[in-house]
């Protein structure tokens, strides 16, 4: 049985990827740092074979410990600090959590040993791209970060890409534009979106808060997601990958089409309130990715595409408001 270890796995994609590597027979370990012992707790109920470590990027003993226990044939580092409004205002320990951590975990891998015959995923992200230098973006599209948080997963990505060249190891980065689902934290504004309308739509709200709607990202689904992931670690070399639809669309857009599937077309303009708090010191106004890379190697496309990725979000999260009624 392969053995995998994911930091992060309480997060949306942690979530995913257990449970896509459960299906696929692994052995899955968790590192959680203590702090969210109800989300363990709902994890475990899903699925009670995930054995859970205490551990945190910040404690590289603790990521020693991890890797002593699980002996992993793959692991796979999403942890971070990932909400880009908060890496504003807490700069020093995004760049500890999310650009030193992937540094550190390089680094209990070698001092475990296991530097050659582990696989390494890292999560890096669309957001290393921020002011864009070209459209649409690729593997070799500079990197111009726009925030703590870009310039933290910069950091990352480029201590992998020299972890790989100076000591061979399999570590492949995952350039994952944003991508969502019902399992998203309510701070990223897709899940706002969609769990805000679903309060309008129940009677439990009367507006909707949001700062810029002109921003544009390329949003896929995140189960999507995860599987290029896996996929990137099955490859006999290592690489980068852009992991996009390839479609971009604003905040605004977002916006309208869940209006639309909670019926509540065309009322927008009367719930929805521009609030300055939700605005950011400087802005990504365009992400759009090329993953043909991942297609042509990985064999890997989206499945899940804008409108069916709303219309699925309004609906669980008209389930979800819903059931806490009962
Ligand atoms: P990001 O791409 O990782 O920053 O993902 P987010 O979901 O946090 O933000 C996506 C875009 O939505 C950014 O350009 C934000 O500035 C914009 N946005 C507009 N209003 C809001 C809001 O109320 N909350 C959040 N999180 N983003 C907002």
């Amino acid at each position: 049985m392969r053995s995998a270890l994911i930091t992060g796995i309480l997060g949306q994609d942690g979530q995913f990827l257990a449970d896509l590597l459960i299906k696929k027979d692994y052995k899955v370990f968790g590192i959680i740092n203590g702090q969210s012992q109800e989300n363990s707790v709902r994890l475990l109920q899903d699925f009670p074979q995930i054995d859970l470590i205490s551990g945190d990027l910040t404690d590289i003993t603790s990521l020693i410990r991890a890797i002593e226990i699980a002996k992993p044939d793959e692991i796979y580092n999403l942890a971070a600090i990932s909400f880009v409004g908060m890496s504003f205002a807490q700069p020093e320990h995004t760049a500890n959590v999310t650009g030193l951590g992937a540094l550190r975990l390089l680094e209990a891998v070698r001092i475990c040993g296991i530097q050659e015959s582990v696989k390494i995923y890292q999560a890096s992200s669309s957001e290393m791209f921020g002011k864009v230098q070209q459209i649409p973006q690729n593997e070799k599209t500079s990197f111009y970060p726009r925030s703590p948080y870009g310039a933290a997963k910069a950091f990352a990505h480029h201590c992998c890409v020299n972890y790989r060249e100076a000591y061979k190891m399999h570590i492949s980065c995952g350039i994952l534009f944003n991508h969502e689902s019902e399992k998203r934290g309510i701070e990223f504004v897709t899940r706002k979106i969609t769990n805000g309308v679903a309060k309008i739509k129940l009677g439990l709200a009367s507006e909707l808060r949001l700062g810029d709607l002109t921003p544009k990202r390329d949003w896929g689904f995140a189960g999507d997601y995860v599987d290029a992931m896996w996929r990137m670690l099955q490859q006999d070399e290592p690489s980068d990958f852009v992991i996009a639809t390839g479609e971009t669309h604003s905040v605004q857009e977002f916006v309208d089409l869940a209006f639309k599937y909670a019926d509540l077309e065309g009322q927008q303009d009367k719930y929805v309130v521009k609030d300055e708090r939700f605005m950011r010191p400087s802005e990504v106004d365009v992400l759009i990715g090329d993953s043909s890379k991942a297609k042509r190697d990985l064999n890997w496309s989206p499945k899940v595409n804008f409108n069916q990725l709303v219309e699925r979000m309004v609906t669980k999260d008209i389930e979800f408001e819903s059931s806490k009624l009962r």
